[in-house]
């Protein structure tokens, strides 16, 4: 199996949707969650990124997503996110569903994005709603533990989907009308074992996963391509 049958099947199969995960941004000095280096082999995911954990001590999850913001707005597109803008651009992909709260897809140029667990461009007030955007976040993080609400005076909570929240009802909706009326999801870079984004790609017609390791779905898939996202969307691109 190999990047051409790829090309093959994703041009067969319109409308095609892109569902991406922590594996799209690895190649960006990203690191993923759940490997060995993962970044919740360090760190307890319920201490730093729980909604229990916000309430009980929004100092110690902002401490944790202050230098998280920063890495991610330092790291830059790699080849797998400018492929799948190329892509897009030419009438190949009508979306992409990600998990990824890095924006890095947006800043690739990819325009129909759809970001699930929510993203780091922005922090939102449990209390009247009120979105305050990442720059006057991390300006108010400078003098202080904590950003607060500048209408009701809430602590803010980043605007990523913690563990214990729902996920942010629009875009799951969306996603699912996408992945509904496609012919083909394409996941990249996940190992689909965060529900429900894990249970897209089984509301499509087909599907086909690139991803380093093993997944959930993996039987069901048409194909499977144990490999890189970068190099593959690239001789995807290449083969098409
Ligand atoms: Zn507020």
């Amino acid at each position: 199996m190999s990047a051409a049958a790829l090309a093959d099947l994703i041009r067969a199969h319109q409308p095609c949707v892109v569902l991406t995960g922590a594996g799209v941004s690895t190649e960006s000095g990203i690191p993923d969650f759940r490997s060995a280096t993962g970044i919740w082999a360090d760190v307890d995911p319920f201490e730093v990124a729980s909604i229990q954990a916000f309430r009980r001590d929004p100092e110690r999850v902002w401490s944790f997503y202050r230098e998280r913001i920063h890495l991610l707005r330092d790291a830059q597109p790699n080849a797998a996110h400018g492929a799948l803008a190329e892509l897009e651009q030419r009438g190949l992909v009508a979306a992409v569903v990600t998990q990824n709260i890095d924006t890095l897809h947006s800043r690739a140029g990819s325009r129909e994005v759809v970001e699930v667990h929510g993203s780091i461009r922005s922090a939102r007030c449990l209390g009247c709603l009120w979105s305050e955007p990442a720059d006057a976040v991390l300006a108010q993080l400078e003098s202080k533990p904590t950003p607060d609400c500048p209408h009701c005076g809430d602590v803010l909570k980043p605007g990523v989907v913690l563990f214990g929240e729902l996920l942010p009802a629009a875009e799951l909706e969306r996603a699912t009308h996408l992945a509904r009326a496609a012919r083909l999801v394409l996941v990249v870079g996940s190992s689909l074992e965060v529900w429900p984004v894990a249970g897209l790609p089984l509301e499509a017609q087909a599907f086909a996963i690139v991803n380093r390791g093993p997944t959930a779905l993996d039987e069901q898939a048409v194909l499977k391509l144990d490999a890189g996202a970068g190099e593959t969307l690239s001789a995807v691109l290449d083969a098409l």
